[in-house]
């Protein structure tokens, strides 16, 4: 029976292309659906009109402590939304699952004392889960897959293009989210491309699962989650954090 529909359902195929006529250019053009219109932002880096705004430098009200879903106590001044040591990570209220994520960051005023994981640490969590390292990785020794734009402890960035300190960075984070199996295996890993400061320095990264500090990848099975910033203790800053789902 099987066989038999799957025969039917061929014989239709090549019917439907035998009466296609390839010799005309319309044959393969389609209008339906319509491609929606979006108005850009008005420079580089500015939200388009379909952006969700996670932080225009005024409001955290986005964001919740990741700890305990409380109120945000990182300081927001001048703009800027910067980490308060010892505070905790915070994330998003809202859980998205594809998504172009703008993002820009600062590093923080340090001494040259501060070095390697130590200068700058902050990182932002696709997902809550998959770790994007944020490091001043300017002129600073650390492990590859361990500085700005790295999938932490994973791939490293294809070039460093981190701005010296006290300059803004941007990223501009492409994510495709994992899909599971019914039965919990993964039928499509997570991937996502990064442009740092204009460069791309993940190229359609697959990403192997969660980003432990200590030992391998887990690959739980999810759905949607949050962008969670990291506190690693360096006052790093936060500005013109904006998300398109996908
Ligand atoms: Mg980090």
């Amino acid at each position: 029976m099987k066989k038999t529909l799957l025969l039917i359902g061929g014989l239709c195929q090549a019917g439907l292309l035998a009466a296609q006529d390839f010799t005309k250019p319309q044959t393969t053009e389609f209008y339906d659906p319509k491609v929606k219109v979006v108005t850009p932002g008005a420079a580089y880096g500015q939200p388009p009109s379909d952006a969700l705004v996670l932080f225009d430098g005024k409001s955290a009200d986005q964001w919740e402590a990741a700890r305990d879903k409380g109120p945000v106590k990182w300081k927001l001044d001048n703009g800027a939304l910067t980490v308060v040591g010892g505070s905790g990570d915070i994330q998003t209220k809202q859980v998205f699952g594809d998504f172009q994520l703008h993002i820009e960051w600062q590093s923080p005023q340090e001494p040259e004392t501060a070095k390697g994981q130590g200068r700058g640490n902050s990182g932002i969590f696709l997902q809550g889960l998959y770790e994007v390292q944020v490091l001043n990785s300017y002129q600073n020794e650390t492990y590859s897959n361990g500085q700005a734009a790295s999938l932490y402890k994973q791939t490293p960035p294809l070039v460093n293009a981190t701005a010296k300190m006290g300059d803004w960075n941007t990223y501009d984070i492409i994510y495709i989210a994992p899909r599971f199996r019914r039965n919990g295996s993964v039928e499509s890993p997570a991937t996502v491309t990064v442009i740092h400061n204009g460069v791309v320095v993940q190229n359609h990264t697959v990403i192997q699962g969660t980003t432990e500090y200590i030992g391998p990848p887990k690959q739980p099975v999810h759905g949607k989650g949050p962008i969670r910033l990291q506190d690693h203790g360096n006052a790093v800053s936060y500005r013109n954090i904006w998300i398109r789902e996908l």
